[in-house]
């Protein structure tokens, strides 16, 4: 139910990727990106490629490091961020008399880091999970297994369950109620294939065919890493692709996971337990220690009847094997290089096309900060993020949701009825700023000093015990699902919140000494980009209260899919860098946040202008007015390169449009930009329909 401002792929890139310098563990912290009208090339015309126009010289200066997947902006922040949390949790490693958060990082930082143990260790930290799954008989032992190993790795991300949970198998989680939003219930999802998409498994074009063969090849050689020999590990292979395919046959797709109705699937135990006769669910959730819960959410139905067939037909030793691979899959980053390596073979080179690996201190941060996010980002935050810049951003926030309420006013295709309900939805939305009011209690995880390993297992059932502390409870509206230092932002519309970690209220996103053009059109376009997501084709099926309920008069709703269908159709286009086509059903709801919160983050600035004796035509600096300062902010927060294979996998699994279409394809849809280059009709970068929702 999450909508997200950057990619999955971006966060991807980062967590496996490193930096241009072949950075020691001590490399300087980088220097942080302003905003910079040096940048813009005005031998070049705005209304030809304006994405060309303010990011070619960027590009030209930025050229991916051999590491990375692609070279953005948000990824030179989360850099720079990433590195500032390096020196706190090397602080926190090697302080005296250290307080017990210091002890806890800092020694989860020792171990992460102490790459002569883990390499002399090899394979003998995750035995005891494989001995466990060797010893399968029967296949009705599986609840009991897979509950095992559902505690034995780190718990899915619950801001990317596009495609599906990331877990073993299937996932349970803890979600608000589709119906009923106060309460937080349990839900089961589809999960357990390792690539990124079902589209992955049942496309037959000559490159989806290739990426497969690659697959097979990693999933046989980490299991030959692990003890099988070539012959075994080669025929397990296969038969582990055999059943991720079939689950993808089952999976729900990811344009009809679009549609929160589609997942609104509410269930007693007993008909949970009907879905898959095979899995006895009662043992399973014993097994996990998860709270009873009146009903159950069941997001892919059609999954677990899938999940019970296969359960019927494959042998316990296929079985065996899945289980295998998909243990090894999730936990090879913390064994000896050999696994490190060949899980970057594919999920590095194949799938997003960088080419090396990245140094053992961001892969260590990084790991640092999604175990024990609350506690790393304590520091972070009080080094990083002063109190008053939350205080700044919220008054932008404010000034952005007045603009919603003056467009919703404005907006001629809704009724009066329509726009009673939306201003109350908007008056309802929560606005998080930073971090946490209140920091997680990490004191009942114990970290060791000595046992990666250990410490991932131990963080990951810490974490499964909070998450499951939630199912039959009140739903806690101020909890967080992204961490600190994340460059990053989401809206939850079963919360009805907006939330903003500190990670991406840093230049040049929110720059304090920037002018007011410069921030609106960066973070002021981020945050208008959230607060359209609840009104968009997603966010507008909840109401005020997060709950699942149409409060649009049939002909308001007719009028809204008409202007959607305008953005859908637009955006579903060829992108020849990625070598696909984007469908415009899947990147709809991100398209119309784009649009929109853009508009509205022009009109808040327009107001502060009005209240300082200006106008968006007034002169600003270097020969640019204040509007023309406002698109060229905007779009420099956006200059990037992808290497086409991330560029691809980008496309096909995520609704995110690519950098260069949240440039022009916005934009071309503006008239205020037409106005401010004085582009007329016939450019490139003014479209002969100009769609608008908001
Ligand atoms: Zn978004």
């Amino acid at each position: 139910m999450r909508a997200l401002f950057v990619s999955l792929i971006a966060v991807f890139i980062f967590s496996v990727v490193s930096a241009a310098q072949t950075a020691g563990e001590r490399a300087p912290i980088p220097r942080l990106d302003h905003f910079n009208i040096d940048q813009v090339d005005r031998a070049l015309d705005p209304c030809a490629d304006f994405f060309q126009y303010t990011c070619s010289k960027w590009i030209k200066a930025n050229p991916i490091p051999a590491d990375l997947a692609g070279q953005t902006a948000f990824g030179k922040l989360a850099i720079w961020n990433i590195a500032a949390v390096r020196d706190t949790l090397q602080e926190a490693a090697t302080a005296k008399d250290r307080s017990p958060i210091q002890q806890m990082v800092g020694d989860y930082y020792a171990a992460c880091t102490d790459e002569a143990t883990i390499n002399m260790l090899g394979i003998k930290p995750l035995q005891p999970a494989l001995d466990r799954i060797a010893k399968l008989k029967d296949k009705s032992q599986l609840p009991e297994l897979i509950a095992y190993l559902h505690q034995l790795v780190r718990p899915g991300d619950l801001v990317f369950t596009d495609n599906e949970y990331d877990g073993i198998l299937f996932g349970l989680y803890q979600q608000p109620d589709f119906d009923d939003a106060s309460i937080t219930v349990a839900a089961f999802d589809q999960a357990g294939m390792g690539m990124p998409g079902r589209d992955f498994y049942l496309k037959n074009d000559d490159k989806s065919k290739e990426i497969r063969d690659k697959y097979v090849k990693h999933i046989a050689k980490l299991l030959q890493l692990s003890g099988e020999s070539a012959r075994q590990s080669s025929m397990d292979a296969q038969s582990v692709l055999a059943l991720e395919s079939a689950l993808a046959r089952s999976a729900m797709d990811i344009i009809a996971r679009r549609d929160p109705k589609n997942q609104n699937n509410k269930m007693s135990f007993q008909q949970l337990q009907a879905l898959a006769p095979s899995f006895d669910f009662e043992r399973y959730l014993k097994a996990m220690q998860a709270p009873s819960s009146s009903r159950y959410l069941v997001l892919a139905p059609d999954f677990f009847r899938g999940v019970d067939q296969l359960i019927a037909s494959e042998p316990v030793g296929h079985w065996k094997a899945y289980l295998r691979w998909q243990t090894l899959h999730f936990m090879a980053p913390f064994l000896s290089q050999p696994f490190v390596d060949e899980t970057y073979d594919f999920f590095g080179r194949t799938l997003a096309g960088a080419q090396e690996i990245p140094p053992r201190w961001r892969r260590c941060s990084f790991s640092a900060d999604a175990d024990l996010g609350g506690a790393v980002g304590q520091a972070y935050v009080a080094k990083y993020f002063p109190e008053e810049r939350k205080e700044r951003v919220l008054q932008m926030v404010h000034a952005i949701e007045a603009a919603l309420n003056r467009d919703i006013d404005n907006a001629a295709w809704m009724s009066d009825a329509s726009k009673k309900a939306a201003h109350g939805k908007l008056a309802a939305q929560i606005d998080k700023i930073g971090y946490p009011d209140r920091w997680r209690d990490y004191s009942s995880l114990e970290i060791k000093r000595d046992d990666l390993v250990g410490n991932i297992s131990r963080a990951s059932r810490f974490e499964t015990i909070r998450r499951f502390s939630k199912i039959g409870k009140p739903t806690d509206r101020q909890a967080w699902v992204m961490t600190p230092p994340t460059v990053n932002a989401y809206e939850d519309s079963s919360t009805n919140t907006i939330n903003f970690p500190a990670g991406i209220l840093q230049p040049p996103f929110f720059d304090a000494s920037a002018p007011d053009a410069v921030n609106y059109g960066a973070i002021g376009a981020v945050i208008g980009h959230e607060t359209i997501h609840g009104f968009d084709d997603q966010g507008r099926k909840f109401d005020a209260q997060g709950n699942l309920r149409d409060w649009w008069t049939p002909e308001d709703a007719a009028n809204y899919e008409q202007r959607d269908k305008c953005i859908q159709d637009e955006y579903t286009q060829d992108i020849p860098e990625a070598g696909v086509r984007q469908n415009g059903a899947l990147s709809a709801g991100e398209d119309t946040a784009d649009n929109g919160g853009i508009h509205i983050a022009l009109s808040a600035l327009e107001n502060t202008l009005t209240s300082n004796g200006k106008t968006l035509d007034s002169p600003a600096r270097d020969g640019f007015t204040e509007l023309q300062t406002f698109f060229l902010a905007y779009s420099e927060v956006w200059c990037s390169t992808l290497r086409p294979e991330a560029a691809r996998t980008a496309v096909l699994t995520q609704g995110h449009s690519l950098d260069r279409y949240r440039v022009n394809n916005v934009l071309g849809n503006m008239p205020e930009f037409d106005h401010a280059f004085g582009c007329h009709a016939g450019q490139p970068m003014v479209h002969a329909t100009q769609c608008r929702v908001w």
